[in-house]
């Protein structure tokens, strides 16, 4: 299989640089596109919404509501109250990125199905590493990362998913360009998912289990967000871009301000700005913590379905343009206005996306830190900031600089989202002029913005700033260096500031010099939203066709040797009876978040080996009994070990054993490994003071058995070494029998314990299991269930 593509070279461009294009590049504008997977169900929505609608009493709803509650499973059961109800939806599509993708599509495997219930797709972007520039930078990736990728490419194959290989382009990029429709309710395994909100979708980053959820037709919960609404006013002008409405946002929100809530643009504002803008606007929501975030149909959002083949797309939603906004009077939860023509250009960070600063203040603050007055790297596209419009303004800036013969002070590369991009870019000399300023071109893939990036300018871990167009800021995230500043801004000010090379560079109101030392301002930037020829989709090789068929004679091939990969075997079936002889392993002491449980890092290269990567099982655990992290005792051997170690070595003694933990457990990312490891170990039940609810759901979805202390202060009585000797309540659960405390919410289990010295004591825990889930639970995971 060869992912890579030839290169020649013609032409000139409307920027009058050089054209470059591909052997195997279509030079033609897209034709209409097969629209009939991609254009949303309108009128079964609108009339579930109808059926929603009357449970409702009929009040105004928030354009979220409408889409998701659409979406329901079950529209005439439920009286959705936005914070409260917990929704079964129906998502209808899926997307994945590479890293995490792996376990994903291991999982779905098992559901023995011939394709996935909904179109999904696969896209091969974050294990690519820039360096030298994209066609070497993408030859080595491919190489480093073969087998994954070879992996992804046969699953896809196989149950009919589209496949988007290396160097095709960035996830939210192509979704934006090829999948995003007014209306779509669609999960993506990443967090920046929420990029598509552009189009007016609503688009949910989730973890791989939920995406299995979407493929294996099982309803997908989520509970009712709470509505922001954002109501614009005025229009942007000069040096501001959508870019600033985001960063400005984010410092008002701070990174928790938007969680558990969906993000909603309303106002006269909206109409003002371009598709790829907003798409950029709710990209960068994921930082606030948001659900999502979503606009409205609007005009500049059809000229981009147009634009890249999707017309029916266009003329479906207009004629259902009613059911794709807010109802006039719909309530909002909190409302903030901005005022575009007010809005300053924004810089945030360092190391976190809500400290912004407005660009009239940003050279006191680096000033007032002592910070060195220089830019060492300035870095613009990635899935936020690549659109069209991005690259034609900041070529309007480095043509300036060309035209005065000076070039980037500051190292410069340029990644473009999608191919469609890069060769659109290409075609219309944008590409060519950024170059002449010092730009290199980065392959279509997340490179440096997710730390896959192979630095060689610095000194040894120097303090140093780089400006980015992307949207997180983490320390270490872009170079793995802690002293790294990583700032956030639009893909004009990194342009600008690259130019001058200084931190304190203000272009409004700071000259550069040109070649001959003659002092120069540069004009605010300019361009056009789309391309006046029409995109181009570059490498045809790229493209799957519009609708992927699946092909069952395909073999999935993992090498039982990998390091990288395991297929897995389903779980055995649940207990069909009372537990008995359950040995509690360990009790866990305070926070234990789902990066305590499976930690990311160095461990994400087994993100598609449960067995590899369960040597990190709670290895951020703190033991309540040792007062120390990951170490507990063997009570069989009495020898202290890892806990996975001795985890294991209980396994390979037919002992289960579960875990005690505190308050909140498996809070954090929605990581599905955090409760498949647990499983794979050997642990049927997790005991808690209390669960965060998306891994509570996760535990149920792998066959584990998430109970909490009915008094909070029994995690007091219980310890490493005790045994449960028997339950009581658990064959009445999967019996479907109705328990003796029974509750609409659950029911109660009582546990019989021995502790070592033989004192016997016994413990009230609450189950919150549905109907379903104790089917999962008896058949031993959703999936066991989902296969039947
Ligand atoms: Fe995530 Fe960055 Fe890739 Fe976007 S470009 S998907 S933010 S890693």
């Amino acid at each position: 299989m060869s992912f890579l593509k030839p290169l020649t070279r013609t032409n000139r461009s409307r920027w009058g640089t050089t054209l470059r294009t591909l052997a195997t590049e279509a030079s033609s504008p897209h034709p209409i596109r097969d629209c009939t997977r991609i254009t949303p169900p309108y009128a079964k929505l609108v009339s579930n919404l109808e059926k929603v609608k009357r449970v409702l009493d009929h009040r105004p709803l928030t354009l979220s509501e409408k889409i998701l509650y659409s979406h329901l499973t079950n529209p005439e059961d439920v009286k959705p109250v936005r914070g409260q109800t917990y929704l079964k939806l129906s998502p209808d599509r899926v997307a994945m990125q590479d890293a995490s993708a792996q376990m994903a599509i291991l999982q779905f495997m098992l559901a023995g199905m011939p394709t996935t219930a909904v179109p999904s797709s696969i896209h091969c972007d974050h294990l690519i590493v820039g360096h030298k520039g994209a066609d070497q930078d993408l030859v080595n990736s491919i190489e480093n990362n073969k087998e994954i990728f070879n992996f992804l490419q046969s699953a896809a194959e196989k149950y009919g998913m589209s496949f988007w290989k290396p160097g095709s382009g960035i996830i939210h990029q192509i979704v934006l360009e090829n999948y995003a429709a007014p209306g779509l309710l669609m999960l993506g395994t990443d967090s920046h998912t929420p990029n598509a909100g552009g189009l007016g979708a609503i688009a949910i980053g989730v973890g791989g289990a939920d995406a299995v959820d979407a493929m294996a037709n099982i309803p997908w919960e989520l509970k009712a967000p709470e509505v922001i609404g954002i109501k614009l006013t005025g229009k942007l002008n000069g040096w501001t871009s959508p870019k600033d409405v985001i960063l400005h946002l984010a410092g008002k929100l701070t990174v928790r301000g938007g969680t558990g809530h969906i993000i909603e643009y309303f106002g006269p504002g909206i109409e003002t700005l371009s598709c790829t803008g907003m798409g950029t606007i709710c990209n960068m929501g994921a930082e606030v913590g948001a659900t999502t975030s979503l606009f409205p149909f609007v005009n500049s959002m059809s000229s981009y379905l147009h634009a890249t083949g999707r017309g029916p797309v266009a003329e479906a939603a207009r004629q259902h343009a009613h059911f794709l906004r807010a109802d006039e009077g719909a309530h909002y939860d909190k409302v903030i206005e901005v005022n575009l023509s007010d809005l300053e250009p924004h810089i945030n960070g360092p190391f976190t996306p809500d400290l912004a600063t407005p660009l009239s203040k940003f050279a006191e603050v680096v000033k007032k830190n002592g910070w060195k007055d220089e830019v060492k790297v300035g870095l613009i596209g990635s899935c936020t900031n690549s659109s069209y419009e991005d690259m034609d303004r900041v070529t309007s800036l480095a043509k300036q600089a060309v035209e005065k013969g000076i070039k980037s002070k500051a190292g410069f590369f340029i990644t473009p989202g999608s191919e469609q991009i890069r060769a659109t870019i290409e075609r219309d000399g944008q590409t060519g002029v950024l170059e002449q300023v010092g730009g290199v071109v980065l392959a279509n893939a997340c490179g440096p913005c997710i730390g896959q990036w192979t630095r060689d300018d610095l000194d040894d871990k120097e303090e140093n700033a780089i400006l980015t167009s992307f949207n997180r800021n983490f320390k270490n995230r872009n170079d793995g260096n802690a002293t790294t500043m990583n700032f956030l801004t639009s893909p004009e000010l990194v342009t600008a500031m690259s130019l001058s090379g200084k931190l304190t560079f203000n272009p409004l109101t700071d000259p550069l010099v040109d070649a001959s030392g003659q002092e120069f301002m540069l004009q605010p930037p300019y361009g056009d939203n789309l391309p006046q020829n029409g995109f181009i989709p570059g490498n045809l090789s790229y493209t799957p066709p519009d609708i992927s068929h699946p092909n069952a004679a395909i073999q999935i091939n993992v090498d039982p040797k990998s390091t990288r990969l395991q297929l897995l075997d389903p779980f055995g079936p649940g207990p069909q009876g009372e537990f008995e002889d359950l040995q509690v392993m360990l009790k866990v002491k305070g926070k234990c978040t789902t990066d305590h449980i499976s930690a990311a890092g160095p461990w994400l290269k087994y993100k598609g080996h449960l067995e590899n990567i369960a040597h990190n099982t709670l290895n951020g655990a703190l033991n309540a009994d040792n007062e120390k992290v990951n170490v507990v005792k063997n009570v069989f051997s009495g020898k202290d070990g890892a806990i996975h170690e001795v985890g294991r070595e209980y396994q390979a003694l037919g002992k289960p054993w579960i875990v005690v933990t505190d308050h909140n457990y498996g809070e954090g990312s929605a990581r599905e490994h955090a409760a498949l490891q647990m499983r794979y170990l050997g642990c049927p039940l997790i005991l808690a003071r209390s669960f965060a609810r998306i891994h509570q759901t996760n535990l149920k979805k792998q066959g584990v058995l998430p109970l909490t202390f009915a008094d909070p202060a029994d995690w007091e009585r219980m310890h490493g070494g005790d045994v449960i000797e028997s339950t009581e309540g658990v064959a009445d659960l999967v019996a479907g029998r109705p328990g003796k405390n029974d509750t609409p919410e659950g029911g109660e289990i009582l546990l019989n314990v021995r502790r070592p010295d033989g004192e016997r004591y016994v413990i009230k825990a609450l189950h919150t299991m549905s109907k379903d889930q104790v089917d999962w639970f008896k058949k031993g995971s959703a999936l066991n269930a989902a296969r039947g």
